[in-house]
């Protein structure tokens, strides 16, 4: 197999760096921060760096007036998410003068090159920076931040390898998110991720396999398999495992779990695997498949390599072999050349398909990718609107779709305790994903029970536990 695992000397040098910084902290009460933006791939990463810090004795906070090491995660996907991290990290060196800690940023946003070289200059309180290639490396670049007291920069530009064995710290019991692939060969025009996350490499099957055996022998219910685009998952292996056969070897796991996975790209979406899935009684009935624009003009210059007709199909294909299958996507409004007449073309796909979750988002420039260069004349306040009536739209449909659920039954994960929904104290999942709220007793968690849907609102839907599963 072809496996771009780093070599366990490696890993084993990194335990060496987070012991030696455990001796150095030994003794004191010191406390660590991570802050994480932007995808599930990142929260995943920021657990990999809880983990490490707890090994090197940081116990965990939220607060960053008392910690010690600030370690700020951030997203490069949208200007806002940028300016957003380049704001509080900002705003962090009133900390750094009250407890002297240690801050450092990572993640993709300073992978670029001028995004770290623009810290390096104008945010001196920064001590350390390190890119997305550089974080199996983070015990040695926190060590050598502590012990030589100098600034550390380290944004290694790479194709990028995996690194397995690194402690991981996850902050719930219940639900886990695992890394199946990293990186992405798509290059979708618009997009920054295939320049910051290196090529496509999958993780070994049997590793994951037993990843999740350990979840769930631990208590794990909810199991989401993440990358940039699952459905090519061992195409770089050359061992036969594809993204369906990997879902059967989880799924014939012993245990009451559910599976969950994102993302799915369209071009790569295949009958065979909405067959895998209706096969597949723990994989959840549920799909984030990201449209990006009901044009098919605009989806060529977004080089997404599939067409609105396409994409149709996929969904009744998988509505047909699972019927009830919650489908969610992703929608890019505005991007460069979009007409009214391809707007209107998205309007209708959105109105058609009916999802139940979908997360619009405003084009955003990327310099370095192709749409940065592309005739762009749309004025922001019609991006705007026009994202406005999308978002109108789907209100409509959700609130549609919620009535004809009024007076079904559904399984439900119960995920748990909430405080803004009155008397209804528990928030649960459907497969589907969906959130529903119940009232019942807070040991619930962690349960799988049947509930009947009574009522709806525009913020979810409301149940009545009638079997405890
Ligand atoms: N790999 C995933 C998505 C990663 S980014 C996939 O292909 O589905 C998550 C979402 O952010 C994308 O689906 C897209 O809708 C949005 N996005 C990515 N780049 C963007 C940009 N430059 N401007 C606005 N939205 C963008
Ligand atoms: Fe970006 Fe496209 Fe890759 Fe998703 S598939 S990460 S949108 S380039």
């Amino acid at each position: 197999m072809n496996i771009k695992e780093l070599p366990e000397e490696f890993i084993c040098r990194q335990q060496e760096y987070i012991q030696a910084v455990a001796e150095f902290n030994r003794e004191k009460t010191l406390y660590a921060f991570v802050d994480t933006y932007g995808c599930q791939q990142n929260e995943a990463d920021s657990e990999i760096i809880r983990g490490i810090l707890q090994e090197m004795g940081y116990m965990q906070t939220d607060d960053e007036n008392i910690a010690d090491v600030i370690v700020i995660n951030s997203c490069a996907v949208r200007e806002h998410a940028e300016q957003r991290v380049l704001g509080n990290v900002g705003q962090l060196v009133h900390s750094k003068r009250k407890t002297n800690c240690i801050i450092a940023v990572c993640g993709c946003m300073v992978q670029q090159p001028a995004m770290a070289e623009k810290i390096k200059k104008s945010y001196r309180h920064v001590d350390m920076v390190f890119g997305v290639h550089a974080l199996p490396r983070f015990p040695e670049l926190l060590y050598r931040a502590l012990t030589e007291k100098k600034r550390i920069f380290d944004i290694e530009q790479s194709d990028g390898v995996i690194a397995e064995g690194l402690p991981v710290l996850r902050k719930d019991k219940t639900k886990a998110w695992i890394s199946i692939m990293y990186g992405c060969n798509n290059f979708c025009t618009y997009c920054i991720v295939p320049y910051v996350r290196g090529r496509e490499r999958s993780r070994d099957p049997e590793k994951i396999v037993a990843e999740v055996t350990k979840l769930v022998s631990e208590g794990c219910h909810d199991i989401t398999l993440l990358g940039q685009n699952v459905n090519s998952y061992g195409n770089d292996l050359d061992c036969g495992v594809d993204f369906s056969s990997l879902l059967e070897m989880i799924n014939a796991i012993p245990g009451d779990f559910r599976i969950r996975f994102m993302t799915s790209h369209p071009k790569d979406a295949t009958p065979r695997l909405f067959d895998t899935m209706a096969k597949c009684e723990k994989v959840a009935r549920h799909i984030h498949l990201p449209f990006q624009s009901g044009s098919d003009r605009i989806l060529s210059l977004m080089n997404r390599r599939y067409d609105s007709k396409k994409y149709r199909e996929l969904v009744a294909y998988a509505r047909e072999k699972m019927p009830g299958i919650s489908v969610t996507s992703d929608v890019i409004v505005g991007f460069p050349g979009e007409t009214e007449e391809d707007f209107e073309k998205t309007m209708e796909l959105v109105e058609d398909i009916c999802f139940d979750g979908l997360f619009v988002f405003i084009y955003s420039k990327r310099s370095g990718t192709p749409a940065a260069e592309m005739e762009d004349v749309t004025p922001r306040s019609e991006k705007v609107k026009r994202f406005q009536r999308l978002f109108d739209l789907h209100d409509e449909n959700t609130a549609k779709m919620s009535k004809t659920l009024l007076g079904t039954e559904a399984e439900v994960l119960v995920e748990g305790v909430c405080t803004d929904q009155g008397e209804y104290n528990l928030i649960a999942r459907t497969d589907g994903n969906r959130p529903i709220y119940l009232k019942g007793s807070p040991d619930l968690v962690g349960t799988f029970l049947k509930a009947k849907i009574e009522n709806s609102s525009k913020w979810g839907m409301f149940g009545k536990i009638s079997d405890r599963g």
